[in-house]
């Protein structure tokens, strides 16, 4: 029997890649801790290397690999085992669950943000959890992204949307501290003639996974399937503002969580940008926009990387007239959802994002562009430059708002 890691051919292109690895040589990286590991490991030689879960679970590797290993999963193994016999550290648990404090949250974001923003708590938090102090919490908005929605009204809910339905997934940051992002993607699909549909959803499980509980990521993953296979099975596309979101969705479920259905979904399944662009190839995007006038840095999230579908946010970018739209091409963020967040992991995520920032801030642009949360959030912070999706580009260039922020 051939395992997976058999067919590692050794070649290193996957080290050369390794954002982590460039900065952190102590991390043994997707070679040595991935196949090999995993070759040690089936032999029962040894269980563990140190240093391994400096992992940012980019997923670089696995799209390099020419073996067609996928070496993040390999790596991630150890702690899978691990979280499995023992469950997850209170840390680990905490951030994980982000979405179980949200709808308390934003019943009174003054203070939970607020508290959050304190330096006593910080503090305290490091001490007890070990939540690196400095870098800044999201912040809770003052409702969340469903009460927004279902209290509108949509302007095909008398009349047929010329171009059908889609069903968007908005993932635990629109829903409770980026609600405006989930408007954004509304009324630009409606403007362009589709009806939003939305079904109850929770987190996509890919903070869980990253932590190594894949129970846990299994049974939101069922759940999500369960809102979702009706609308797929009509044929409905399925669109998912966060590139993270969108990656669990199309791979994760299907060949990572093995979950039943799960491929039947994600063959409906798109990144937003995928989405509207596959639209304006089939002449069905409007591009009534007015001139923006903007150079635009677009960061591409590794995640989006991974799904394999091109740069579609900034072929989209550049049709609006007035704005040069462009790839950084500067690696990682080193953000990567709950990692930034650890105290260990703190330094090396800085390290990682160090010439993502630089690279911005060189541009002399005055926002960057990219649409995964965590990336916006580490830019905002790192690179000190303000960081938007592109859907809120394009709202803005459709004239759609006059950029408040709900
Ligand atoms: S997932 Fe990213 S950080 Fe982890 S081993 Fe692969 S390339 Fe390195
Ligand atoms: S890229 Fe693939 S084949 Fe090459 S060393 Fe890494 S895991 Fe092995
Ligand atoms: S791993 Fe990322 S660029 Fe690297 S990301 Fe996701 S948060 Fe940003």
């Amino acid at each position: 029997m051939i395992r997976e890691y058999d067919a590692c051919l050794k070649c290193t292109v996957c080290e050369m890649h390794c954002p982590v690895l460039r900065v952190a040589p102590e991390f043994p990286g997707p070679k040595n801790g991935g196949p090999g590991l995993a070759r040690l490991r089936a032999a029962g030689a040894v269980a563990e290397l140190d240093h391994l879960d400096l992992c940012l679970g980019c997923r670089t590797c696995d799209t390099v690999c020419p073996s067609g290993i996928r070496p993040s999963e390999l790596v991630n193994a150890p702690k899978v085992e691990r979280v499995s016999r023992r469950g997850l550290p209170l840390r680990e648990w905490i951030l994980t669950h982000t979405a179980l404090f949200g709808p308390l949250a934003v019943r009174m974001p003054g203070l939970v943000n607020g508290a959050l923003a304190s330096r006593p708590i910080r503090r305290a938090m490091a001490k007890v959890l070990h939540i690196d102090p400095h870098k800044p919490m999201p912040r809770y908005a003052n409702h969340s992204f469903r009460e927004w929605f279902f209290r509108r009204r949509s302007p095909w809910r008398d009349r047929p949307a010329p171009n059908g339905r889609v069903v968007y997934f908005h993932g635990c940051s629109v829903q409770f501290m980026e609600p405006h992002i989930g408007r954004h993607v509304v009324e630009v699909l409606e403007h362009n003639g589709f009806e939003v549909v939305l079904p109850p959803q929770k987190c996509c499980g890919l903070p869980l996974i990253a932590n190594g509980d894949l129970k846990a990521a299994a049974s939101s993953g069922r759940y999500n399937l369960e809102h979702l296979r009706e609308w797929a099975e009509q044929g409905v596309p399925i669109v998912v503002s966060s590139t993270t979101c969108a990656l669990t969705l199309k791979h994760d479920y299907p060949h990572l969580l093995g979950l039943e259905g799960a491929q039947a979904v994600a063959e409906h399944v798109y990144d937003l940008m995928e989405f509207l662009m596959a639209c304006h190839e089939q002449g069905l995007l409007r591009t009534d926009f007015r001139p923006l006038r903007e150079r635009l840095p677009y960061h591409q999230p590794c995640h989006q990387r991974a799904q394999a579908i091109g740069l579609p946010a900034v072929e989209l970018l550049n049709l609006i007239p007035g704005v040069e739209a462009w790839n950084l091409d500067a690696g990682c963020c080193g953000s990567a959802g709950t990692y930034g967040f650890k105290e260990e992991k703190y330094p090396v995520s800085l390290k990682v994002g160090q010439a993502v920032a630089d690279a911005l801030r060189a541009s002399g642009a005055a926002r960057a562009v990219s649409d995964c949360e965590t990336c916006r959030w580490q830019i905002e912070y790192q690179a000190g430059i303000q960081a938007v999706h592109p859907i809120s580009v394009l709202w803005e260039a459709y004239g759609l708002g006059s950029g408040d922020r709900m």
